[in-house]
């Protein structure tokens, strides 16, 4: 029997934009396609993929940051987007209980607020109660959660390094006591050096604080080890996920056996006898997809079949799904 808690469950989601193509006509860029997962309470599930691929877009999607075109998204046994219902449920009572960190924290951060305002601002929203001293403790005690100090509230955003402006981007985030947090590529800004440190910030947070991640970036070696599970992206679908060990050991899918052969091992003898598996070509636009599986331009593995019909996502191994037709065939 599972007993884990589902957090967040996602069926069916798609997120099209709008775009004009000639004088009358409208063209839809396909960001998110058909995509179908759960989180568990407490867990991170990492979403891996190449730039453009959607992954950004399907975070901001499940908050309703970015209204979604259809498919639905229930939080916690209710659907906070049900894109069969004409009117969607307001989402204020659930921006407290989901929140983000952006990917860049310069540009999220407003440059005439001080860090103090920017802190505070959502708990004069959600927290109307607090006001005056305990106001002020609350923002210090963030302020110190993420590894700052009280003295910091009065500076501006400018005066920070990249890592600290992240730490401010993380403090407001949990500013609200949220359950749930997509971490939207939150360190690909930072130094290298810095990502760590904010890495385990977020791990030891989440072990005190009992969250839930959504945890989005482009590189697998730095979301292997933060996740539990990982769902890879390729051109707005999901096309493979996981645990995270059984992901990483043995990827059934193409796309990331190839992202898995470009990850540098520690010892230089054994990344010199790894296998590259180097994709030709680039990523085909989402305004005008592929037919049949999106990947088939660039797969090693496709065949006729590939480009004429679409693979079904399928559990293969227990917790372990993918759509390739490559396995529905047995191989
Ligand atoms: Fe490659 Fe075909 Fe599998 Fe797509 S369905 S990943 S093209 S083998």
């Amino acid at each position: 029997m599972d007993e884990k808690k589902t957090l967040l469950k996602v069926e069916h989601l798609r997120k099209y934009f709008p775009v004009k193509s000639g004088m009358f006509k409208k063209d839809y860029i396909q960001a998110v396609e058909d995509v179908s997962f759960r989180i568990y309470q407490g867990e991170t599930l990492g979403i891996v993929g190449e730039s453009g691929c959607g992954k950004s877009t399907l975070g901001r999607a499940i908050l309703r940051l970015h209204e979604p075109t259809s498919g639905r998204v229930v939080f916690d046994g209710v659907a906070i987007y049900d894109g069969e219902q004409k009117k969607q449920v307001p989402m204020l009572p659930y921006r407290k209980r989901m929140q983000i960190i952006f990917q860049d924290p310069s540009a999220s951060l407003d440059p005439r607020m001080t860090v103090g305002e920017i802190v505070g601002e959502a708990l004069t929203v959600h927290r109307p109660d607090l006001k005056g001293q305990a106001y002020r403790d609350r923002i210090n005690e963030l302020l110190e959660t993420v590894g700052l100090n009280s003295e910091h509230a009065n500076r501006f955003p400018h005066e920070f390094s990249g890592g600290q402006q992240q730490r401010i981007g993380i403090a407001r985030a949990l500013a609200v006591e949220p359950d749930f947090i997509v971490c939207d590529e939150p360190i690909s800004a930072l130094d290298v050096s810095i990502q760590s440190q904010v890495v385990n910030m977020l791990e030891d947070l989440q072990r005190d604080k009992g969250l839930t991640y959504l945890f989005i970036a482009h590189d697998i070696s730095v979301v292997r080890h933060i996740s539990n599970r990982i769902g890879v992206m390729y051109l707005g679908q999901m096309v493979e996920l996981s645990e995270s060990y059984e992901l990483c050991s043995q990827p059934l899918h193409p796309y990331t056996q190839s992202l898995l052969s470009a990850v540098p091992l520690p010892d230089p003898e054994k990344t010199r006898a790894q296998q590259r598996v180097i994709l030709e070509g680039d990523v085909p636009s989402p305004l005008h997809p592929p037919t049949g599986c999106r990947f088939h331009t660039r797969c090693p593995a496709a065949t006729e079949k590939c480009s004429q019909c679409a693979p079904t996502w399928k559990e293969y191994r227990p917790g372990h799904f993918v759509a390739c037709h490559r396995l529905e065939e047995g191989d």
